[in-house]
């Protein structure tokens, strides 16, 4: 088995001359791959400048994929977002109490078309490789909610537009309990917010990359989180990705999760012809013994993981969620992607 591809994240949008060493840097770590965090900010504001920052990764060696990153909060990401704050509707409701939340309801056409419209004008001007899809999901109308799959029983989203397509296609009211209706439905529209997009992307330029990176979760006969992409057959089967990954694990978690999420993408991935890629946390939380780094990257090689990623360049240095020691775990992921891309 080989890793094919080496990917880290990166926030810095703004002067391709300090951009270019930063690229560089990631270079010399063994990165082939950067994942640009573009937020909403960036992609209104610094737009002039993004295919030049493209360009300078590319002439540093970097394929480019564009992370529309926290989006509308539909995607992963601490950025806030314009959608939320230029629009007072369209926005998830938790199924439980009707308390409008703070996420866009990307079952909307409002957002749809807003996120559509954001990835057409990248993808025509700009020259990235490609896009990521940075762990969509359905807002958890709860603030404890762990990765790991702790169980809760309120839902979103509620909204008048969901309730309204719901009632459409199954005849009767949206319940507010969850039941295989409500799953099919969320799982569906989640689907579709993305897979028509990717199609409308691909029409635009059939060499465009897409990744699709969903939550690592436990998926058990007893639990699941149910965030929308959690039917991870279905989220593989779509045509328009070509490469099914899932998100980070923190480092204090037990080998066995780490061993069991990738064991199910790598499985899924083949199965659906798609390459597969997990990730590393490279920010917020090292580990405790840095050989588990080690480790875990001889595990992802060893399980047939196509690609590794990281988030994010330098350990998430100067932001709050930097690790503890960001340039000793960032150098760390370096030495072992040096170690294995393309061996
Ligand atoms: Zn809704």
């Amino acid at each position: 088995m080989a890793i094919k591809h080496t990917a880290v994240s990166y926030y810095g949008m703004n002067y391709t001359e300090h951009a270019r060493q930063d690229f560089e840097e990631m270079r010399a770590h063994g990165c082939d791959t950067v994942v640009l965090a573009l937020t909403e900010f960036d992609i209104d504001f610094w737009f002039p400048n993004i295919n030049a920052i493209v360009r300078t990764a590319h002439e540093a060696g970097l394929r480019v994929l564009a992370d529309t990153w926290g989006i509308g909060k539909y995607f992963g990401g601490e950025n806030v977002s314009l959608f939320l704050q230029n629009n007072i509707h369209h926005r998830q409701v938790s199924a439980y109490t009707g308390e409008v939340l703070n996420a866009a309801c990307f079952v909307t056409n409002s957002f749809r078309d807003y996120f559509r419209n954001i990835c057409v004008k990248l993808a025509r001007e700009t020259e990235v490789d490609g896009f990521f899809w940075d762990e969509p999901h359905y807002a958890l109308p709860k603030s404890y909610a762990s990765i790991t799959g702790g169980a809760g029983d309120d839902w979103a989203c509620r909204c008048p537009e969901c309730m309204r397509k719901f009632e459409a296609y199954y005849g009767y009211e949206m319940p507010r309990f969850m039941n295989d209706d409500v799953k099919q439905f969320r799982w569906r529209e989640a689907l579709f917010t993305l897979s028509d997009t990717s199609r409308v992307l691909k029409e635009i330029n059939p060499n465009l990359e897409i990744t699709c990176c969903v939550h690592a979760t436990m998926q058990s006969y007893y639990v699941t989180e149910l965030r929308g992409y959690d039917n991870w057959e279905m989220v593989a089967a779509c045509p328009y990705f070509d490469v099914f990954s899932s998100t980070i694990i923190k480092w204090d978690l037990p080998e066995d999760f780490f061993r069991d999420i990738t064991e199910r993408t790598v499985r899924i991935a083949k199965k659906y012809g798609k390459e597969s890629e997990r990730w590393l946390m490279g920010y917020h939380q090292q580990p405790k013994d840095w050989k588990q780094i080690d480790r875990i990257v001889d595990m992802y090689e060893e399980m047939g993981v196509d690609r590794l990623a990281t988030w994010t360049y330098r350990g998430g240095y100067g932001t709050v969620v930097s690790a503890k020691d960001p340039i000793k775990l960032w150098d760390c992921i370096g030495e072992n992607y040096k170690r294995v891309l393309k061996k």
